[in-house]
């Protein structure tokens, strides 16, 4: 009786994590997927039982992660369950559900996310080789807890009609008083600006820093915006003439209008380097199936995926072997700023602090 009632729970919490129009179908494949256990030969020649599916708990959008788990699957014969959600949510999820999630992966954007889950004991260290191979230090957890699996820059856009890149430098430049009136910004809530300012704190102390950051807002032209793309279309619009976004918004608009009126500059090119960040993943700590799990996540930093992730959103590749796609390799090349991004985790409630002190909202 009770081996009947586990196997309904298991059912539908499959069924929850599959979605609902086609869970059945997704249940059906799961056991199917389970009872033709395979076993993969794991580095160091242990042999690992990857048995069933690796459920992954996504806060990217569907369209970015399907073909990649797609392709996974058609390499390895491992299927690829995942739910999508906000961060915030996911993450609070996860902790709700310990040791009874289902979550094998924690699949994020943003190193300030990914060390607010491990900081919650919700991802356990991965002893991967190939990962430390295909990673570079930087773009990972001391601890190995996350790895950072794209990157993507946070920069200065600025109006080519009414912006001079000579006049451009760093961020910090953009408090300067020339700048009154011409800066839109996004909303300061925004974990991408959290982690930008954790790593100028790092950088300047926390005195420079809220001195920038208070320029920044005395220079605002706007009020700011909820989305990087909204502040590009500004820029464009003439509302301001520059701000402080990740390159491949920019893409995006591109895409629609081939000629807008906006490019990037690499800010910090004298200083620190270009403000970085990741997309990444983890292993949850209550993993069913953290064999698999390591095994798409080692996947997941190697040459093909890599590409994937480049195209897809427009990102750079993690993996420094594997060149971005022609549009983002056209935008050139910044140096990054190779603070590790823990940093945006570790800082994020002193860069919170700080900016609610001057008032950026
Ligand atoms: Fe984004």
């Amino acid at each position: 009786m009770k081996h009947i009632l586990y196997n309904m729970l298991f059912l539908l919490a499959l069924m929850m994590v599959s979605g609902c129009t086609d869970s059945m179908e997704h249940a059906e494949n799961s056991n199917e997927a389970t009872s033709n256990a395979s076993s993969v030969t794991a580095q160091g020649g242990l042999e690992t039982s990857v048995t069933g599916p690796v459920v992954v708990y996504s806060s990217r959008q569907e369209h970015l992660i399907k073909p990649l788990f797609d392709l996974f699957t058609a390499k390895t014969g491992i299927e690829v369950q995942y739910q999508t959600g906000e961060e915030g949510p996911l993450i609070a999820r996860l902790q709700a559900e310990g040791d009874r999630t289902f979550a094998d992966i924690l699949y994020t954007v943003d190193a300030g996310n990914l060390w607010s889950a491990a900081e919650k004991g919700l991802l356990a260290p991965i002893d991967s080789p190939v990962l430390e191979a295909n990673i570079p230090a930087h773009l990972q957890d001391p601890l190995n807890r996350w790895f950072g699996l794209s990157v993507r820059a946070r920069t200065i856009a600025y109006s080519t009609d009414r912006v001079d890149p000579s006049s451009l430098s760093s961020y910090e430049a953009l408090a300067l008083p020339e700048w009154k009136g011409r800066l839109c910004l996004r909303t300061s809530r925004k974990v991408y600006n959290m982690s930008l300012v954790a790593t100028m704190i790092e950088r300047l102390g926390q005195e420079e820093a809220q001195r920038v950051v208070e320029g920044w807002v005395e220079n605002l032209a706007t009020r700011v915006f909820s989305s990087d793309l909204l502040l590009l279309e500004a820029i464009a619009a003439g509302q301001c003439d520059v701000g402080i976004v990740n390159t491949y918004y920019l893409g995006q608009l591109q895409a629609q209008n081939p000629d807008v009126p906006v490019a990037l500059y690499w800010a910090n090119q004298e200083s620190s380097g270009v403000h970085v960040n990741v997309s990444g993943a983890g292993v949850t700590t209550f993993a069913k199936n953290p064999a698999g799990a390591k095994k798409l996540i080692e996947w997941l930093s190697t040459r093909e995926p890599q590409q994937l992730f480049s195209e897809l959103n427009l990102e750079y590749p993690a993996n420094p072997g594997v060149p971005p796609v022609d549009i983002v390799a056209g935008w050139g090349t910044g140096r990054q700023d190779i603070l590790n991004v823990e940093v945006a985790g570790r800082l994020q409630a002193d860069a919170v602090m700080l900016m609610d002190r001057v008032n950026y909202r």
